[in-house]
């Protein structure tokens, strides 16, 4: 049994509780349940705050956890793994001031008070800048400080900006480019490790599939070495002959962002009958 340490309740919650399921294990969605066992994967969730999701992870009171990058880089006292990033709840650190000031460069920080609740990657910050300011630790609503007085400046997460624009501020300088991880203690023991590498197979199939189509087209047989020129595939794209002898049909896993231009090629050199569907894992 492995114990995995996920956020109670925000940003993070939703997401990390959906990877689980789209990799196949039965999380409850009874939600006062603090500690909750799956009943077709070895694993048992603990929910906890994001904050303290790296020191349970590093003092093994949980195995892994899923946890935003910012938090484990501001507990760094707490070492663990980072084990596989897993692209949502993207966000970034940045430093904003008040949209009128004018700013040249981060000297402007100098003998500035600056409102946070990351200290720590602030004061590193600052120090590998060589910006001398005082940092004002507070634990939430961090963007009304400059207007009520209580700092100069702000250093927070920025996602879509719209909480700096709402509270008179600019993003100045970004710190820190955050997502969602996987981490594990440090030195986990055989059997969990072989449990961690189980889900970590299953995720990397799981990851590799976004943003992947799987395409069908029927073609004529005269075609086919045209239409393999268009078409990307795992070994090589698929070819069975249809009950028309004159026709083929190719499958082929297509990148998202290629897709209609790949359609648009084929359909020029004669493809017919295009079939786009959705890929949901891809295992090599
Ligand atoms: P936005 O207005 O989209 O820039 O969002 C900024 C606010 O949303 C900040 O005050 C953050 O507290 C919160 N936020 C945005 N993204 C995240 C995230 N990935 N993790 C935690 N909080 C976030």
């Amino acid at each position: 049994m492995i114990r995995i340490a996920l956020q109670t309740k925000g940003r993070l919650n939703e997401e990390s509780i959906a990877l689980l399921r789209e990799i196949g294990i039965n999380v409850s969605s009874r939600k006062r349940e603090l500690l909750s066992k799956c009943d077709n994967f070895p694993v048992e969730i603990l929910y906890l705050r994001d904050d303290d999701i790296p020191q349970a992870v590093s003092r093994g009171v949980a195995d892994i956890g899923i946890v935003g990058l910012n938090e484990v880089c501001e507990k760094s006292q707490y070492p663990i793994d980072i084990i596989y990033e897993l692209g949502f709840s993207r966000c970034r650190l940045s430093l904003a001031i008040p949209k009128g000031d004018e700013y040249n460069g981060v000297e402007y920080f100098n003998n500035k008070r600056v409102a946070t609740s990351y200290p720590v990657i602030l004061a590193d910050y600052f120090a590998r800048q060589g910006v001398n300011a005082e940092i004002e630790e507070i634990a939430g609503s961090v963007e009304i400080a400059p207007a009520i007085d209580m700092a100069d400046a702000i250093f927070d997460i920025v996602s879509s900006g719209g909480t700096l624009v709402t509270n008179g501020l600019k993003e100045v300088e970004k710190v820190l480019e955050c997502q969602a991880v996987l981490v594990a203690s440090k030195n986990l023991e055989p059997q969990k490790q072989a449990i961690l590498d189980q889900m970590i197979f299953r995720i990397e199939s799981l990851m590799r599939s976004k943003g992947k189509k799987y395409l069908l087209i029927n073609i004529p047989n005269s075609k086919i070495d045209e239409a393999l020129a268009l078409l990307p595939g795992m070994k090589s794209p698929t070819l069975l002959p249809l009950a028309n002898k004159e026709w083929s049909s190719l499958h082929a896993v297509v990148d998202q962002t290629q897709l209609w231009d790949t359609i648009e090629k084929l359909k020029a050199i004669g493809a017919e009958d295009i079939l786009v569907l959705s890929l949901e894992k891809m295992i090599l």
